[in-house]
């Protein structure tokens, strides 16, 4: 009999596990919770309009191409990426905008327009953090179980490069005397939902793998790829059952041995849990069974930010770029109120995706979709979005317009709202925090959940609520290290990528 594993969740960590798995021979079944396979990168789709409901950027395609060649898929053969340029526009609310690039020269150009002194500081920060990728590379790839594999990992080798205690923004003053050309390079950490005043300096590495190896947007979104990765998995046999939410885990003392849902009991060799970390522990393992990550620890751990969406399709096209990232004019201020204050902004940073420029399957001819996204606050007793969620549509609506998408409500043809109620509520995310638990040092490494979920016997987590944490790539990279993990425990070896397959890194460090 081939050992069974479920899977709960079919978000783009649940997807990858189960490809992993199937190749490497077992019997997968991913059960999820929603009526289509994606969790927070799936798509919102009426009307001929087609937005994605989370991730718009698509990098560092590397992980997920390998995890496919691991199969004998192709990445490229499934979905369309197309490399952009410019990758962004970053507009400062305090003056300036720059169309970042990965063309040296056109970047320090542009650099030197808003600060002058800076422009050579950008050849020696990709030099830099080169190195660093290049350093960081097995504490990205492999599990932290505990103290040991710190130092196994020569962790203490890399910590001058990584200089731990300093924060991004801090780091980037070796480069940059601006402070909005540091934002440029900064910003990033808002892809985990962190300040760049608090995000700890190794996450440099954010902004420099987008100039490194490009920022891609697959042709339907990102949604595209997780629909790609349910197809590869179903290909390869992996069971994948729909609008079925897992109501319990089944224990025999500390040991997972199967899940129930309404349809009834599957017992499992090994269960992944991609749902949201924090929702999940609380509503489907008992709190008697948990030691380190019962619901009061639980309770006492810092969350992410949330975000609020606006995704609107709109009559008339926008002669703007793909990705449009305004920041408050006071960032500081803004971020401040986002986590520290739990109030609503005046001036909120935002950021609109006008993918139709790049890809017309998303709209209706002759129209746009327009994807808005505000950082906020988690939900918390201060912002009570029954009362918010009107007042700040409409700030929203006024906001944009700073980016250049004037006279948009007018023209609305489609629209849906998300607030982070509505994150905490329809998607089961705890406190609707959308990237999970911070990554904050203190909840890093060997101190965040870890993959081998070090409360109970045969569950492994996969997903942004464990190592290496939030975003596609390390999300990928969580299935591999996972599943890796799983596998050994069964005396299994992982189907590997075949060598000629491998995509290197084109890392060329002096
Ligand atoms: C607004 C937003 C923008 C983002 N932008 C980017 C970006 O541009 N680039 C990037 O790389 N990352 C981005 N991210 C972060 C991250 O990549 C995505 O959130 C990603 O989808 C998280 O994947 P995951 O595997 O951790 O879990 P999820 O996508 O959350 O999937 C978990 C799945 O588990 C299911 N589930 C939950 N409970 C149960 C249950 N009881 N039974 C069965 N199933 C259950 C859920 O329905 C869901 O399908 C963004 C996230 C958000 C929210």
């Amino acid at each position: 009999m081939r050992d069974s594993v479920v899977i709960i969740g079919a978000g783009p960590g649940g997807l990858a596990s189960a490809i992993l798995l199937a190749s490497a021979g077992l019997k997968v079944s991913v059960i999820e919770r929603c009526g289509v396979v994606g969790g927070r990168t799936s798509a919102i789709e009426s009307e001929g309009f087609k937005f994605d409901l989370g991730p718009t950027f698509f990098l560092f395609p590397r992980v997920l191409e390998e995890i496919f060649s691991a199969a004998g898929e192709s990445l490229r053969r499934e979905v369309e990426l197309v490399r952009l340029d410019p990758q962004y526009r970053i507009i400062f609310g305090g003056g300036g905008a720059l169309d970042a690039t990965s063309d040296i020269s056109r970047m320090e150009r542009q650099i030197a327009a808003i600060a002058g002194g800076d422009a050579a500081g950008f050849r020696r920060f990709l030099d830099e953090n080169r190195v660093k990728l290049q350093r960081m590379e097995p504490c990205l790839e492999n599990p932290f179980l505990g103290w040991r594999d710190l130092i196994n990992m020569r962790l203490l080798r890399m910590l001058p490069l990584l200089r731990p205690h300093q924060s991004v923004d801090t780091y980037l003053k070796r480069f940059f005397r601006d402070p909005r050309i540091r934002l440029a390079f900064s910003f990033q950490s808002k892809y985990l939902g962190m300040s760049p005043f608090r995000c700890p300096s190794l996450f440099s590495i954010l902004s420099f793998i987008e100039y490194e190896f490009g920022v891609f947007h697959p042709v339907g979104g990102c949604s595209a790829v997780t629909a790609a990765m349910g197809r590869v998995a179903q290909r390869l046999g992996v069971e994948i059952r729909v609008d079925e939410p897992v109501e319990e885990i089944l224990f025999q003392g500390r040991r997972a041995v199967g899940v129930r849902t309404a349809a009834g009991v599957q017992m499992a060799s090994a269960i992944v849990m991609n749902a949201d970390f924090a929702r999940a522990m609380s509503r489907l393992v008992p709190d008697r069974l948990r030691r380190r990550w019962t619901d009061r620890k639980i309770a006492r751990k810092k969350f992410s930010c949330s975000t609020f969406m606006m995704y609107l399709g709109v009559e008339g096209r926008f002669d703007l770029p793909h990705h449009n990232i305004h920041i408050s004019a006071d960032y500081a201020r803004n971020l401040d109120e986002i986590e520290n204050r739990h109030v609503l902004s005046d001036d909120p940073s935002f950021y609109v995706q006008n993918a139709g420029v790049t890809d017309p399957t998303l709209a209706p001819r002759g129209m746009s979709t327009l994807y808005v996204l505000a950082p906020v606050t988690h939900q918390h007793p201060n912002v009570d979005w029954s009362r918010e969620r009107e007042r700040f549509r409409a700030l929203m609506l006024r906001q944009i317009a700073k980016a250049g998408f004037t006279d948009v409500e007018r023209r609305i043809r489609f629209e849906r709202l998300i607030t982070p109620v509505d994150w905490d509520r329809q998607y089961e995310i705890h406190r609707g925090a959308t990237f999970n638990l911070s990554h904050t040092l203190d909840q890093m490494l060997h101190l965040r959940p870890r993959n081998r979920f070090e409360d109970l016997d045969g569950i492994y987590l996969v997903g942004g609520g464990t190592h290496p944490g939030s975003g596609l790539p390390v999300i990928f990279e969580s299935a591999r290290i996972s599943t890796r993990l799983l596998l050994a425990d069964l005396g299994l070896a992982p189907a590997t990528c075949p060598a000629e397959q491998h995509i290197p890194m084109k890392l060329e460090v002096a």
